[in-house]
């Protein structure tokens, strides 16, 4: 599995699709308010699943439950509960490991910090504890 060290998520992969859905869901907030666009429903849940599905990926959530959560996002107070749902687990995996999640998701510089801080690859996510060389071991590069 690319960007993973064994059985550690990788955080900055989910930090990335998290803070996506974050302003994709805003993006639609707001559009809605500008413009009744509620014909175009069925599309925007659409695109909404696709951000959900990929933060789920990252989640390395079972595949039943994402068929269902995709299932879900078309359903109308469903969708919203799934989408509250992920965005919080999302949240709350990133707060437990130490990474700071603001108000529209996590910042790409604090995960440089966090990278730095916890011998993290920035590329591949892979454990750098173990280089001497400041070198990747798992994709070579220089992080
Ligand atoms: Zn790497």
């Amino acid at each position: 599995m690319n960007g993973t060290v064994g059985d550690d998520l990788d955080l900055r992969m989910l930090a990335t699709r998290h803070r996506a859905l974050t302003y994709c869901v805003l993006g639609i907030v707001l559009a809605n308010a500008l413009i009744p666009i509620f014909p175009l429903f069925p599309i925007l849940c659409a695109i909404l699943t696709v951000f959900v599905v990929k933060v789920l990926v990252a989640l390395r959530v079972n595949r039943r439950t994402i068929v269902l959560a995709c299932v879900g996002m078309f359903v109308p107070v469903a969708s919203m509960v799934i989408l509250l749902a992920v965005a919080w687990k999302a949240s709350a995996v990133l707060q437990r490991a130490g990474v700071r999640v603001g108000l529209f998701g996590t910042r790409p510089e604090e995960m440089v910090r966090y990278a730095h801080e916890h011998h993290r690859c920035l590329y591949c996510w892979a454990d750098m504890s173990s280089s001497r060389t400041g070198y990747c071991p798992a994709c070579g590069l220089r992080a």
